[in-house]
């Protein structure tokens, strides 16, 4: 049996997980779990898992829960301190962390301090402070167990080999809801429209970012972090189908890719189950005949700028990538709240990155600075 600690139950990702948790009972037991403030999602899960631990982001949901099921033999808990308290759970075995933004770094250093495995989907938390999470990782020797799909379709990729023979990683995208459009459509474009993604149901940070394409950005600088590998040698391909999750090309010229379905529950799976895997009846199995083609296209970075900070952030290192993130996660929100419109998500993102002299091999204060620093700028030019 393995106990398993969720971050962000309530989210897509979370409530993927517990899908995975529902269907093999023999296998894991939620024991800790955090939602933000979805309290319902979280009364519905408190009822069916009975966890022992739950996290809520605000004290007067807390104490509301804590009196609703008294009966109940459960510890109740808040706030980011809440979100460390269930990373860091005794009991668990392996971390899920599922919340969205860089509110996950904390919980996750203290996770890895605490010796458990994380299956990470997280990828902001990588993004802010990859030098500092894998330097954690390494020193206490846990696993960082990758649950983007596309890190996954890497580590799938990479079983059996030898780091050491890797010359490119080759991360697929699928466009997002906007691939076909020009930028000159794209001015106008509503927040429904951007919720609306071909391929993938995710929660809404995400998905706006896959229509920036700053997701497959944020996603090049986490393989650069999971793989050690630098970003002259991460290429980003289109790929619509979302069919194959990503791939690995060796010295030798061959190249190792994964494919299936887009379903989430696949790659979580695997992060909670590897090196072994389980079946997983309901899901929905990969005909090539019925597919016949596949497609590949040249990413365009004129047309998606927000890949190229992102491999410029990247490459400048130091604070500029959690300059990157805090930005697209404070004009991403004033998007969703529908105070900036689309196309200004990048130039606030550009202009946040312009104003920055980056601080080279920054420490945690150092880096929750300059998350905080921007993040208000980006609210007074919104
Ligand atoms: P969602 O927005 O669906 O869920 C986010 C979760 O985090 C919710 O449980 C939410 O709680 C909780 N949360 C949000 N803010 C806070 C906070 N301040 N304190 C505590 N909890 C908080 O996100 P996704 O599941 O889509 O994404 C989660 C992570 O996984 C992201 O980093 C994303 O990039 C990554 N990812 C997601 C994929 C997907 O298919 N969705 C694919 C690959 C990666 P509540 O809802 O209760 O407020
Ligand atoms: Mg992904």
């Amino acid at each position: 049996m393995k106990y398993i600690s969720l971050l962000g139950a309530t989210g897509s990702i979370g409530t993927q997980t517990l899908d995975i948790i529902r269907s093999n009972p023999e296998q894991f037991k939620l024991a800790a779990m955090s939602a933000g403030r979805n309290l319902d999602l979280t009364r519905k899960i408190i009822e069916e898992f009975k966890p022992e631990l739950v996290s809520v982001q605000g004290r007067e949901h807390c104490a509301a829960l804590r009196q609703e099921y008294s009966h109940l033999n459960i510890q109740f808990t808040y706030s980011e301190e809440g979100l460390v308290e269930t990373a860091c759970y005794p009991k668990a075995d392996i971390v899920v962390n599922a919340v969205i933004g860089s509110v996950g770094l904390d919980p996750t250093l203290q996770a890895i301090e605490a010796k458990k495995d994380i299956a990470i989907a997280n990828k902001e938390t990588l993004v802010t402070a990859g030098h500092l999470v894998m330097k954690a990782a390494e020193e206490n020797k846990v696993r960082l167990l990758p649950v983007d799909s596309e890190h996954s379709a890497i580590f799938q990729a990479l079983q059996g080999e030898n780091e050491k023979n890797i010359d490119n990683l080759i991360i697929t995208a699928s466009g997002g809801s906007f691939r076909d459009r020009t930028r000159e459509e794209l001015k106008n474009v509503s927040v429904e429209d951007a919720l609306n993604h071909p391929n993938w149901s995710m929660g809404a940070k995400i998905t706006i970012d896959s229509a920036t394409m700053m997701n497959k950005g944020l996603e090049v600088i986490e393989a650069h972090w999971l793989y050690q590998i630098p970003y002259d040698r991460i290429k980003v391909l289109l790929h619509r189908e979302s069919i194959i999750h990503s791939m690995v090309e060796f010295h030798d010229s061959s190249i190792m890719a994964q494919l299936g379905t887009p379903d989430m529950r696949v790659p979580i799976q695997y992060a909670l189950t590897y090196p072994d895997r389980i079946p997983f009846p309901s899901a929905k199995r990969l005909k090539l005949a019925e597919i016949g083609k596949l497609h590949f296209e040249e990413m365009d970075f004129k047309r998606f700028p927000c890949l190229q900070y992102a491999y410029d952030a990247g490459r400048a290192g130091g604070t500029m990538p959690t300059v990157l993130n805090a930005a697209n996660e404070a004009a991403v929100a004033g998007f969703l709240e529908r105070k900036i419109g689309f196309l200004e998500i990048e130039t606030m993102i550009e202009k946040a990155l312009n104003r920055h002299t980056p601080i080279s091999n920054p420490s945690l204060d150092i880096i929750r600075e300059a998350d905080a620093e921007t993040r208000q700028f980006i609210r007074s030019i919104s």
